[in-house]
């Protein structure tokens, strides 16, 4: 049987992974990958560290499922330890991720609660430090998506949570996680394709995408004279569980990612390098700047 293929395995992008195809299905918020059907690739069995990211100290948020799972077991292949956040609801995806965190020799923190709370978004910040003995990467990777045909149906409370848990939560954490930050750490803000190509469906969440874009710009500049990189990953279509707790309407699963030029649906898996990339002192002289991984979807 031939080797499994990793991130370093020269190979045709449009058959390195099959077309996703989702059958309709449904989860409540916020999901989880353990349900999803098919089963997503973060790496487990795919990503090779290089010793990228020997003796760091990384917070994900997010890190249960998706995206955020994905770089979570990067990062710890690359030699980080991490403390990874997520909702209590989400256990058993977090654990699965810390399992595979510490099957490569890691340490795994994990740190469940809601960062629509600006409070615990301080007491996060202070149990990954206490727990990682210090912070030298933050990943604002936690998002919310629930599409909403109508303007007028958009409730204030959902425009609220979703700013809450998109925009405010990035500024809440960033701005605890600072004063520990020593010079070389870097912060990664995960935005998206929607920053750009807001859909219809979709006005609370892509003008939250907006928002970070301009927020890691503004905030790359201030940061770069003591020596702490800000950029952003911006996503075009990824399978993960946000697509089906009410991220899209049922009906347009089946053809998820298809109309990239690609012609398919990402896998968190090829997220990952983008953010170790950004984590990296290799990374040095680029700040302010947004990696799109989009299956070819053009971007400014
Ligand atoms: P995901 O559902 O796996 O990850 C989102 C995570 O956000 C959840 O696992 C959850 O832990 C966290 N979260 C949500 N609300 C929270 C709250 N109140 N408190 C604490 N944690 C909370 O889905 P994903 O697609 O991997 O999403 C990760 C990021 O990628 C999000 O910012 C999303 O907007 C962005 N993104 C995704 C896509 C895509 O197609 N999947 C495209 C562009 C951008
Ligand atoms: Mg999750």
């Amino acid at each position: 049987m031939a080797p499994t293929p990793d991130q370093l395995t020269f190979t045709d992008p449009v058959t390195r992974y099959p077309k996703v195809e989702p059958p309709k299905q449904d989860q409540p918020e916020p999901g989880l990958d353990a349900d999803l059907t098919p089963q997503v690739d973060h790496g487990e069995s795919t990503y090779r560290g290089t010793g990228r990211l020997e003796g760091r100290r990384a917070l994900v948020t997010g890190a249960d499922s998706g995206i955020g799972a994905a770089v979570a077991i990067a990062f710890a292949r690359e030699g980080a330890n991490v403390a990874m956040s997520f909702l209590p609801e989400e256990e058993e995806d977090a654990r699965h991720v810390a399992s595979v965190i510490e099957e490569s020799g890691r340490t795994a923190v994990l740190i469940p609660g809601d960062i629509s709370d600006s409070a615990f978004c301080r007491e996060l910040v202070a149990q990954a430090v206490d727990g990682l003995g210090g912070l030298d990467i933050l990943v604002n990777n936690a998002g919310r998506q629930i599409f909403c045909e109508k303007l007028e149906d958009l409730s204030d409370e959902q425009f609220d949570n979703t700013f809450k848990t998109n925009v405010y939560a990035m500024f809440w954490i960033t701005k605890a996680a600072l004063p520990h930050l020593p010079a070389g750490s870097s912060i990664i803000n995960t935005t998206s394709i929607e920053a750009y190509m807001p859909a219809p469906i979709l006005i609370d969440y892509a003008t939250t995408k907006a928002s970070i874009n301009a927020f890691t710009k503004g905030l790359a500049q201030q940061l770069a004279p003591r020596g702490i990189r800000v950029n952003g990953v911006a996503p075009g279509p990824i399978w993960t569980p946000l697509q089906v707790t009410e991220g899209q309407p049922k009906e347009k699963l089946p053809e998820f990612g298809s109309s990239t030029p690609l012609g398919r649906a990402g896998q968190p898996a090829e997220l990952a390098p983008a953010y170790v990339f950004l984590a990296s002192p290799e990374s040095s002289y680029v700040m302010g700047e947004t990696l799109n991984v989009n299956g070819g979807m053009p971007s400014p």
